[in-house]
């Protein structure tokens, strides 16, 4: 039989041998980062990490830990395109991510989207970048006659250059969406659709101004946040994918839920499950 002694060794020596594993592989391999907002959109996710290690930067938290072994990241935000950007950039520099996804609630700009649905970002614009026209004092404002501004066009004005007044599109890495859609079956709280996720510190409540982005920038739902990871991460040379589940739809009376907010955690963790099953199959 071990005495007391023995087994408190073997113990420490078993419990160093863990940790040693999962700091080497944290050192050696480079993390998915899973990005959200709000306590409500990460909260859930960082639960379900193995050994999770919270700590802070600036005003941001992040959660270093394992799925299946392989080392995931949950950042929270904070809300909003600033917020989420320098977010980005701290997770790219501290952890030099494979991956990044950044996943939470939206607000639905496409009728035919109820809430719980979740639609997978082929593509993300920034609805918050525009020239307005020039009108005189009495003339009003109508941003229906606002033209986008891309502020990557040119390094010269973006207001002045032609050029510029197109949308930017800021697409999904190809592999992420494939691995983001093949798990679709797994979702049984709603619909899980590829479309377009429009992003501003913004919430758009006039219905014409949400038809108006929806015929012209074929957004799906708008939030605040995933264009503008979209556009550091792709400054970083990171893949990048957007995943938002609707928490709300004004456009067909669809009331914010909350709970909407764990759907996508669920659904963006088989995400990160089958992401870790796929690079293990190679
Ligand atoms: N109703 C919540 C919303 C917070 S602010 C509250 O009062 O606490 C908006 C956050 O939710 C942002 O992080 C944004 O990404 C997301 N969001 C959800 N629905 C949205 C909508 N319709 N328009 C804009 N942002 C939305």
């Amino acid at each position: 039989m071990m005495n007391k002694k023995t087994i408190v060794a073997a113990l420490a020596v078993y419990s160093m041998s863990f940790s040693a594993l999962s700091i080497a592989q944290q050192q050696t391999l480079p993390p998915i980062v899973v990005q959200g907002a709000m306590p409500i959109e990460v909260e859930h996710f960082a639960q379900k990490l193995e050994n999770p290690r919270e700590d802070q930067v600036g005003g941001w938290r992040f959660w270093q830990g394992t799925v299946d072994g392989y080392p995931v990241v949950v950042s929270e935000t904070l809300k909003g395109m600033s917020n989420v950007a320098a977010a980005t950039a701290i997770a790219a520099t501290q952890f030099r991510p494979v991956a990044i996804i950044n996943q939470g609630t939206a607000g639905g700009h496409d009728p035919a989207l109820k809430v719980y649905d979740i639609v997978l970002g082929k593509y993300s614009v920034n609805l918050g970048a525009f020239k307005t026209p020039h009108k005189r004092q009495g003339e009003g404002s109508d941003s229906l006659q606002w033209k986008p501004m891309d502020l990557l066009a040119s390094k010269g004005s973006a207001g002045e250059d032609k050029n510029a007044h197109s949308i930017r599109q800021f697409p999904a890495d190809a592999k992420l969406l494939a691995i983001a859609a093949g798990v679709k079956n797994s979702y049984k709280q709603g619909n899980v659709v590829e479309g377009v996720i429009g992003s501003a510190d913004v919430w758009n409540s006039e219905l014409d101004r949400i038809r108006y982005f929806r015929d012209s920038y074929h957004t799906s739902a708008e939030e605040m946040e995933t264009a503008s990871a979209a556009q550091i991460a792709a400054t970083f040379n990171i893949p990048f994918v957007g995943i938002r589940v609707l928490s709300n739809n004004i456009t067909n009376q669809g009331k914010y839920n909350p709970q909407t907010a764990q759907a996508s955690q669920d659904y963006v963790y088989q995400v990160v499950k089958a992401y870790i099953a796929n690079m293990n199959a190679k």
